[in-house]
């Protein structure tokens, strides 16, 4: 599968070397050249932005915190002076890496790379992915430091509570859970949400899970009971 990318940056020569270098390197691209229109098309599911820092519309910082409370896809800043650099790690906003302009697209493309690889590495060799000997079967490689798990190799764009709910089965395949004992683990204030919140979440995260693989009933409903992942891989 192609790895789709968004790029926010307003200057459109500048936009234009990018998309080319990405396509001929087989990626997939869309242009925004505002903050707006590139939230705007964060509807769609991406892998990974790049986020230029001076954006007419929208600071490029302010954007990628809009863009992370929405989205945990991997970001790459472009910035225009050196001293920005300094604010992007010094923020420690979080963002997976940078590249000062000017830049050589095929090194720009080489640090795209490199992220994909690194935050949609092949399954079952990373750590923290369930626990025990089950996790090396499992499809998951579960990536805690960035909220994301990738699943047969595709990293899933998970919301928040997605991403816990998903987090928590993956801790022992096969344990039954009820709705109380998910919601408990997976949300800060179980509160006013009910039953259903959690069968929502549930089935939005099917649905994402069936996308990358539709022959896979990846959580199994257990009537009465509640949900477990599936035991056997
Ligand atoms: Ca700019």
């Amino acid at each position: 599968m192609n790895a789709r990318i968004l790029i926010i940056e307003d200057e459109p020569a500048i936009a234009d070397n990018i998309v080319y270098a990405l396509e001929t390197e087989g990626f997939k691209c869309r242009w925004c050249a505002t903050g707006q229109e590139g939230l705007a098309a964060l509807d769609e599911p991406y892998d990974l932005a790049v986020l230029d820092v001076g954006l007419p519309d929208i600071g490029g910082f302010d954007l990628f915190k809009e863009i992370r409370k929405r989205h945990e896809l991997p970001v790459l800043f472009l910035t225009a002076r050196a001293g920005e650099i300094d604010r992007v790690v010094g923020l420690e906003l979080g963002a997976d890496d940078y590249v000062v302009k000017p830049f050589s697209p095929r090194e720009l493309a080489a640090r795209i790379k490199a992220i994909l690889r690194r935050t949609g590495r092949p399954a079952g060799n990373a750590p923290g992915a369930g626990t025990g000997s089950a996790a090396a079967a499992l499809p998951f490689v579960l990536d805690p430091e960035r909220c994301a798990i990738t699943y047969y190799g595709t990293r899933l764009e998970l919301a928040r509570y997605e991403y816990r709910l998903l987090g928590v089965l993956l801790e022992k395949p096969g344990r039954v859970l009820s709705r109380e004992q998910l919601m408990e683990k997976a949300w800060d204030v179980p509160e006013a949400s009910l039953d259903r919140t959690v069968d929502a979440h549930i089935k939005s995260l099917r649905a994402k899970l069936r996308q990358v693989k539709p022959e896979v009933e990846a959580i199994v409903t257990h009537r009465g009971l509640g949900y477990s992942l599936k035991e056997e891989w």
